[in-house]
């Protein structure tokens, strides 16, 4: 029996356009989910890279450029527009994008600032009793001094604005402290000053990102994850964007996560609304398991980078569903389905990342890693030239797996990273160690 794709989708439903904005992991992770969904007819990715044009049609865009991206979407005018990364929400795209009348995910200017301001997120969090570490905002470098006699070491500094990963800085020493927050507010740290700088009590415990996704006054939230940070094995040497993360339900118990969603997520939503910037996207929490209860480190407005390729491979329920209710207003009709088990994410990279690196090195091998059950590759610095995939970023791939385990999930991963070469590749053996060792 043959059904037409009408009615597999339900009356009134039209196959869809959807366009992705970004070009890591994180984004071909969007591009897979949402290709899967049987309502959409078409993905566009803009720029996507080398691995997205595979599942998508790839085409170019300045993510830094409003302008670029309001004439893309003109061209392609897609049914609904999904924005990846941090920089074109704190730009405004949502905003601009909506006023055009077009329907676009993720939060408005004015809600993104919970991630492009940190002196806003702390002051928020502040009014509205949110749990998160002791701090200060100095406004002028000559407050510094008085207000790091406030702390005892270890003692974190923060750039106010965006800062792509390095705008943290743990300092042992008071002096430490004064010479990084001198550093960022006259720009030698991150070759752009900065107009604030938070001084902040250091946390101590294990890290949990609790992702949910907000219609701007319901909350659901995403199963929790976990990323490693640092370069080395054992979580050593310098951060990068993250160099896996993995997923497991057995994480947070369902009494921690009632409690996180309780004082955290939903004061959150239900803050930024009464202050008038309802947030709808994706909140993604950053949070650190202290011992006396979880504390907001950061908080983002986009899906993390990654966590959403271990996340995503564990979503069962359709991801423009899911969207959708987010940008309608119906999230509370919603029930998000989970595959149970585990999911896990490795990322290679180019020899030298997070410092220098060389690029235009040939991939090979990932038929074969894509081949075995439950994996998934997904490219963060791919390139094509010619008929041949080249390296073209620090962070080249993502290889992700699902399991009924973190151990099956892991050796699923790993096996296909086996698989996989480039001159330089390099990546951790020992991603969700952690828990591997507790069992989790
Ligand atoms: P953020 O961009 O604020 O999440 O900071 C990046 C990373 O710095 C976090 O994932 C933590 O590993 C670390 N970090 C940030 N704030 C603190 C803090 N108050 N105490 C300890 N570590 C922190």
């Amino acid at each position: 029996m043959f059904f037409r794709l009408e009615e597999v989708q339900g009356e009134g439903s039209q196959p869809m356009k959807v366009l992705i904005l970004g070009a890591g992991g994180r984004e071909h992770a969007l591009a897979w989910a949402v290709a899967r969904s049987p309502r959409v007819k078409e993905v566009v990715c803009a720029p996507g890279n080398g691995g997205m044009a595979l599942v998508a049609r790839c085409v170019p865009v300045d993510l830094k450029s409003l302008d670029d991206m309001l004439r893309l979407v003109d061209v392609e005018a897609p049914d609904l527009t999904i924005v990846g990364p941090e920089l074109p929400l704190s730009l405004g795209i949502v905003d601009a994008l909506q006023a055009k009348g077009r329907r676009v995910f993720g939060p408005s200017q004015a809600a993104t600032r919970l991630e492009s301001s940190k002196a806003f997120a702390k002051e928020f969090m502040k009014r509205h009793q949110i749990p998160t570490a002791k701090y200060m905002v100095c406004a002028h470098a000559n407050e510094l001094e008085k207000a790091i006699a406030f702390f005892h070491p270890p003692i974190v500094v923060k750039a106010d604005g965006l800062a792509a990963g390095k705008g943290v800085i743990i300092c042992d020493s008071r002096a430490t402290a004064l010479e990084a927050a001198h550093g960022l507010f006259d720009g030698r740290l991150l070759g752009e000053a900065s107009r604030q700088v938070v001084l902040e009590e250091f946390l101590e415990g294990e890290e949990i990102s609790f992702l949910c996704l907000s219609d701007g006054a319901h909350v659901t939230p995403l199963v929790p994850a976990q990323d490693h940070k640092r370069i080395g094995e054992r979580d050593t040497g310098p951060n990068t964007g993250g160099m896996g993360a993995y997923s497991t339900d057995s994480m947070l118990e369902p009494q921690m996560v009632e409690w996180i969603l309780h004082h955290i997520a939903k004061p959150t939503v239900h803050g930024m609304a009464e202050e008038g910037m309802p947030f709808v996207g994706v909140l993604y929490c950053g949070l650190m398991m202290t011992p006396r209860g979880p504390e907001v480190l950061e908080f983002n407005a986009r899906f993390g980078d990654p966590e959403t390729q271990a996340i995503l491979l564990r979503l069962e329920s359709d991801l423009v569903d899911a969207v959708e209710a987010c940008i309608d207003g119906k999230l509370s009709e919603m029930e998000l389905r989970w595959s149970p088990g585990a999911a896990a994410c490795v990322v290679a990279s180019s020899a030298g990342y997070p410092g220098s690196y060389k690029t235009g090195m040939p991939l090979s091998g990932l038929t074969n890693a894509a081949m075995i059950p439950g994996v998934q590759v997904f490219h963060s610095g791919t390139a094509r030239l010619g008929n041949q995939l080249v390296t073209s970023g620090g962070r080249v791939l993502c290889t992700a797996a699902a399991g009924d385990s973190l151990g099956e999930a892991l050796s699923r991963v790993y096996q296909a990273l086996a698989e996989i070469q480039f001159e330089g590749i390099y990546f951790r053996h020992d991603i969700g160690h952690r828990a591997v060792k507790s069992k989790v």
